[in-house]
């Protein structure tokens, strides 16, 4: 099956892949990817310490990453997290200075709402009054550089347990100015991230670089997973966008990460550029239990069952369920009961 004349003027990328493909074994070399970045200013419990200094050096580790390789990521900010229980007005302005590096790096900030809380189980007027509430810093930050806030990624990534309320919450998001961050490279690395932090914090180094190894190993095979679900699903690889959140595995080890992709082809490119693939226009009319890859969305929107992701190993899904039922505190982004995927 070869594309049209038409198709390959539309899609540049499309012919670049066909012609490796038809050369052999080679792997295509025109992929590209969007970086995105949740729960900024930090995860707490994927951070080895949340005290605003700590968050200040981690968040300057994981910037360098990105600035190494000029990659434009947009950070998406839960600005609830820049309140923390008994601390003093300084203190908060510390985290709110943690969120002026992004800015002041040159990247973007969107809006994750402000407490976290998921679209399937939070009524719709106080869902958006969630969303509102977690504007004005965040605003701020972005008009100190000339910029405005238009990006809204959705906690969990869920979108809806009816389709009603998934389009008035999307009807809702045009009239204010956003347009949903969609993922396609969703993934558990939260559950190696709180399992990072947490033989970090009981300085077990030795067992955070296994960690950080089978991380590394878990998303190549990811990054595998995503690229032949495109071809499926869509004819031909897209442009991703990958999920990741602000916490110390990536402010160490995301350089890794990021070389792993070079490795597989990639080039990174804006939010923007990933969404002016056509694929993003596809119908998408999934609402569920599981907050999922958009690939999904669309695999089940016409009519397939959901092809299953990687998980990651089993020491390691071992490893969280003990952390999780031992330490609540350890909690996850996701809340314990709300499916992985
Ligand atoms: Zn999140």
């Amino acid at each position: 099956m070869s594309p049209s004349p038409r198709r390959l003027l539309l899609l540049p990328g499309l012919a670049l892949l066909g012609a490796a493909s038809l050369a052999g074994a080679e792997p295509p070399r025109a992929r590209s990817i969007a970086v995105t970045i949740d729960d900024l200013p930090g995860a707490p419990a994927s951070l080895v310490s949340n005290h605003p200094d700590a968050l200040a050096a981690t968040t300057a580790k994981l910037l360098d990453a990105l600035a190494a390789r000029a990659i434009p990521a947009v950070g998406f900010v839960n600005e609830g997290k820049l309140e923390v229980e008994g601390e003093s007005p300084d203190e908060r302005a510390a985290r709110v200075a943690v969120l002026r590096l992004w800015t002041a790096a040159g990247l973007e900030l969107g809006n994750h709402t402000y407490s976290h809380g998921s679209l399937n189980r939070v009524p719709l007027e106080e869902f958006q009054a969630d969303l509102v509430r977690g504007e004005p810093v965040t605003r701020a930050l972005l008009a100190e550089r000339g910029g405005t806030l238009r990006w809204f990624r959705h906690p969990f990534l869920q979108v809806g347990l009816e389709l009603d309320k998934r389009r008035a919450f999307e009807r809702f998001l045009v009239a204010r100015g956003y347009r949903v961050a969609p993922v396609t490279v969703d993934n558990d690395e939260w559950i190696f991230a709180a399992l990072y932090a947490d033989a970090l914090r009981r300085g077990e180094a030795a067992l955070g670089e296994r960690i950080a190894a089978d991380y590394l190993a878990y998303m190549d095979r990811v990054f595998a997973f995503v690229e032949e679900l495109s071809r499926q699903v869509v004819g031909r690889e897209i442009a991703q966008i990958l999920l990741i959140h602000a916490n110390s595995l990536n402010a160490d080890h995301f350089a890794a990460l990021a070389g792993l992709l070079e490795r597989r082809g990639y080039r990174f490119v804006t939010l923007d550029e990933a969404l002016d693939d056509p694929a993003y226009t596809l119908a998408d009319d999934y609402v569920g239990a599981w907050g999922i890859s958009w690939l999904h969305h669309w695999e089940t929107t016409a009519g397939r069952p959901r092809t299953p992701s990687p998980d990651p190993p089993d020491w390691i899904l071992e490893a969280h369920r003990a952390l999780s039922e031992g330490r609540h505190e350890a909690r996850s982004s996701r809340p314990l009961d709300a499916p992985a995927r």
